[in-house]
């Protein structure tokens, strides 16, 4: 990042006398450096087409898969700032909780960490549970001898990345009722989990969960990965009481694509550390956060927590009704906007038409829209559209104007198999 394209010292030099050097040099020391002139690779301005792969205009979100956010544009200064120097990675670590739980106001006793995801978030914070700060253990890991070995969580709250809690070695132990869940709390038993974007599913929810937790004397964890907006949902589940809570920092928040926040009690905050990179032997060590990402992701919260949300959310319904307003115009197609309660809580929009007046299926309008020039990708049908049929998008990841390059491709489409 930014590292790699620097002012080379050495040739600087030699094509400068020694005062212009010693300028240099003196500003330098002042945390100055010339702008960096790339050659080589990245020379054309775009790395992306260097190596021929095509860049698309993002209509589903926050996906990782599509390289998670744009970060904002203020997040390189700071990152710059950061490869200049040596830091000790979890004195850093510590200070930055420490900051980031002053920016959330969170209770006395709360802190964070900046993990390299929610994933890893999820991960450390159970090892850190499971050990505490016990070396052995530490090590140990994913053996679970002499730990607890049980995580119970709502049948309903299954999903990819519990691998994250299973990869300690835990056993995942489901329930759906109050009953099952009395039933199934043990001396094993570790912690309760909640998928936050799950709240609607599970009959227990999320206020109810850490409550019965406390009553338990459980650690309860909130992954709420994707579920800012609204920015308040960064200190509502530490407040509601949950021990720990992760972030993404690569999605809304708009911080380096490979970074995540572990928010929550500062004991288990500490362990969660200790059970991750830069220390060795443990089952973190491969989730590497560098000094670049802890310090970006100050910035990025303190930006996020700036930014007038209900302006932008005014913005990005906008950017879907000039959409909506072109492609309405071709008989046949409809639009109609919601916003989903939890999880890329922002404006969405779904396109249906009528199949027998426009000879396409979703899938292969999707299809016919990602090959485009330029790429467009959207999701359709069951799969990443809330199960409702047709195309569903929503506008939060488009850069200025693109919407109108969006609405253009789609008519066009809609007209070209219109009979
Ligand atoms: C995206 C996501 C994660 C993983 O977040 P990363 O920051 O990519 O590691 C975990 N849980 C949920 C629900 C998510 O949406």
């Amino acid at each position: 990042m930014g590292i790699n394209g620097r002012w080379n010292r050495r040739s600087f030099l030699g094509g400068l006398g020694t005062v212009a050097a010693a300028v240099v040099a003196a500003c330098r020391s002042f945390g100055w450096s010339p702008p960096p002139k790339l050659t080589g690779f990245g020379a054309s301005g775009n790395v992306y087409e260097e190596l021929g792969v095509t860049s698309v205009i993002n209509c589903e979100g926050t996906m990782t898969v599509l390289g998670g956010s744009l970060p904002h544009p203020e997040i390189q200064a700071v990152v710059e700032q950061a490869a200049r120097h040596y830091v000790s990675i979890p004195e850093l670590e510590m200070a930055a909780g420490k900051r980031i739980a002053q920016m959330l106001k969170l209770p006395q006793g709360y802190s964070a960490i900046v993990t390299s995801g929610a994933a890893a978030a999820i991960q450390s914070g159970l090892a850190g549970i499971l050990t505490g700060d016990n070396e052995t253990f530490i090590r140990q890991l994913p053996d679970l001898s002499g730990m607890k070995s049980e995580v119970i969580i709502q049948k309903s709250h299954r999903n990819p990345f519990d691998h994250q809690l299973r990869t300690t070695g835990v056993k995942l132990v489901e329930i759906e009722t109050r009953e099952q869940l009395r039933r199934a709390v043990n001396d094993r038993t570790a912690m309760m989990h909640f998928s936050n974007f799950a709240n609607p599913d599970g009959q227990i929810k999320v206020d109810e969960w850490v409550k019965l937790a406390k009553q338990y004397n459980l650690p309860c964890m909130n992954d709420a990965a994707a579920d800012t907006p609204p920015v308040s949902h960064l200190w509502d589940y530490v407040n509601m009481g949950y021990d720990l809570v992760t972030f993404s920092g690569g999605k809304a928040i708009r911080g380096p694509q490979c970074a995540g926040l572990l928010l929550g009690r500062e004991d288990l905050v500490r362990y969660a550390l200790f059970n991750n990179s830069p220390y060795e032997d443990t089952i973190g060590r491969s989730q590497k956060v560098g000094k670049e990402e802890i310090v970006a992701m100050i910035k990025a919260l303190e930006i996020h927590l700036a930014e007038d949300q209900d302006a932008l959310a005014r913005e990005w319904q906008q950017r879907l009704k000039t959409i909506a307003s072109q492609v309405t115009k071709i008989p046949g197609v409809s639009a109609s906007f919601f916003m989903p309660p939890v999880a890329n809580h922002v404006p969405h929009m779904n396109i249906t038409w009528e199949e027998n007046r426009i000879r396409l299926t979703p899938p292969e309008m999707s299809r016919l829209l990602r090959e485009g020039k330029p790429s467009i990708v959207i999701g359709h049908g069951k799969e990443g559209s809330e199960g409702r049929p047709g195309l569903v998008m929503n506008s939060f990841q488009l850069q200025p104007g693109e919407e109108n390059i969006v609405a253009q491709q789609m008519a066009q489409l809609f007209l070209t198999h219109s009979v």
